[in-house]
């Protein structure tokens, strides 16, 4: 029996190279018996619509009469999130990388307006760049170009109609943009930007694909997302690759089903518009499987980064490499998962010797609340089912204790 407070010690690889998730004391090797037992409190608690829903209500409220609620969402901020700031984010980062698990350290503000602030989130992003440059325990740096822009800006700009008051201000978020990803190149940090609500993404397609080309000659530096939720997307990832191919660059992508589902359907119902989203999930898994083996087919020309929970695709991906007799950690191949989702994949590719990162989300603990309110809400039962986090940590805790 190990002493509860002390994290255990890393389990052995899997046998034989293989890959398998249901591990527990590999996925949770990395969090003392105390950490389980609050998260199971916490998860126990978010499980809840009901609580969860009225939670979310209270939380939006007390932030609207700016209610003190740190003492409230502590437990979740310290479960979800690696700190206030870099270095509070520093213990965390050097916690997974002893478990082969990499950080990619996110800032979690959203919904930023004015050039004043939009100029010191790019302050922020680039200071995570700093922060990773040189330190193994990074694996990539990350952005919204949404944090670097007014939301209307890039819906004008999508839909090729800017006026000349837009212009300027568009001019101003290319040079963001550029500068990011220029220091990102430098400093040696390949960088993500990560997808948005389908309105902004045409603005957001341009500048990820002018960036591409610009620094991936050579090397992959530069990710751009697809959201295979879209069905339009997997089309756009062989554009991409394609393109890549003609002029010489690598194509950047890391694959994500996408998670703005209901806004995405609730607009184009408003607007009288056909849905860009996918018929149903099983559409969505198919075009996600069918973008890991176009990847897999082309992989001199599109360097990815699997960002999912998803077992089946997860062990797809992994067991795909295996087969092909591609190293786990080949540079062309990325997995990543959220921190405090999923360790089940994470720590068990980390075992593996895979690529595996995980986004860490830093910033005041107020500014992550609508972060952590999406944590809750996805977390939530569905269909009076126990969520897969709780099943497993609940597991971890048996083993420990039968051990
Ligand atoms: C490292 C990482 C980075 C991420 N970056 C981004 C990002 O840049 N942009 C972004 O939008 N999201 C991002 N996400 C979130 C992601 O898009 C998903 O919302 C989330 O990961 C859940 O999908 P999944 O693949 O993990 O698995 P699952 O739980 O198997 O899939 C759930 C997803 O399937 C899709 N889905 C569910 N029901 C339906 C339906 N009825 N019809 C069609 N599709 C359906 C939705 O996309 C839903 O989120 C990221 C996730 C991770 C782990």
């Amino acid at each position: 029996m190990h002493s509860p407070d002390t994290p255990t010690a890393p389990a052995p690889a899997s046998p034989q190279g293989g890959l398998r998730f249901d591990d527990t004391r590999t996925a949770f090797a990395h969090r003392s018996t105390g950490d389980l037992k609050r998260a199971r409190w916490m998860f126990g608690l978010i499980g809840s619509p009901a609580l969860v829903a009225l939670g979310a209500k209270a939380v939006r409220l007390a932030l609207a009469v700016r209610f003190p609620l740190g003492w409230a969402l502590r437990p979740v901020f310290d479960y979800f999130c690696g700190g206030e700031d870099i270095a509070e984010s520093m213990d965390t980062a050097e916690r997974l990388s002893r478990f082969g698990v990499r950080t990619i350290l996110d800032y979690s503000a959203e919904g930023q307006t004015g050039e004043a602030a939009l100029d010191a989130a790019m302050e922020q992003i680039i200071a995570a760049i700093r922060a990773a440059e040189g330190d193994d325990r990074f694996a990539f740096a990350v952005f919204k170009v949404s944090a670097l822009s007014d939301n209307d800006l890039l819906e004008q700009v999508g839909s090729g109609q800017p006026n000349e008051i837009a212009n300027a201000a568009w001019q101003r978020v290319q040079e963001r943009v550029a500068h990011v990803c220029s220091t990102a190149a430098e400093k040696g940090v390949p960088i993500m930007i990560d997808a948005e609500e389908s309105w902004l993404q045409g603005a957001i397609d341009q500048l990820a694909e002018s960036m591409m080309r610009h620094h991936n000659r050579g090397a992959c530096r530069v990710y751009t997302t697809a959201q295979l939720y879209r069905h339009d997307r997997l089309a756009y990832i062989q554009r991409l690759t394609e393109a890549a191919r003609n002029e010489g660059w690598i194509a950047g992508v890391k694959l994500v089903r996408g998670a703005y589902m209901e806004k995405e359907r609730e607009r184009a119902a408003e607007e009288g518009r056909p849905s860009p989203i996918q018929p149903d999930k099983a559409a969505t898994d198919r075009d996600f499987d069918a973008a890991i083996d176009f990847a897999l087919d082309n992989l001199d020309d599109l360097n990815i980064v699997c960002g999912s929970h998803n077992e089946s695709s997860t062990l797809k991906l992994g067991l795909a490499m295996q087969e092909n007799g591609i190293a786990p950690d080949d540079p062309r191949i990325a997995f990543a998962q959220l921190l405090g989702m999923s360790d089940n994949l994470s720590f068990n590719l980390g075992a593996g010797g895979y690529n595996v990162a995980k986004y860490v989300p830093y910033g005041p603990l107020r500014e992550a609340i609508p972060y952590l309110i999406r944590r809750a809400e996805e977390n939530t039962s569905v269909g009076g089912q126990t969520s897969r986090e709780l099943e497993l940590i609940r597991e971890e805790i048996r083993r420990r204790r039968d051990s």
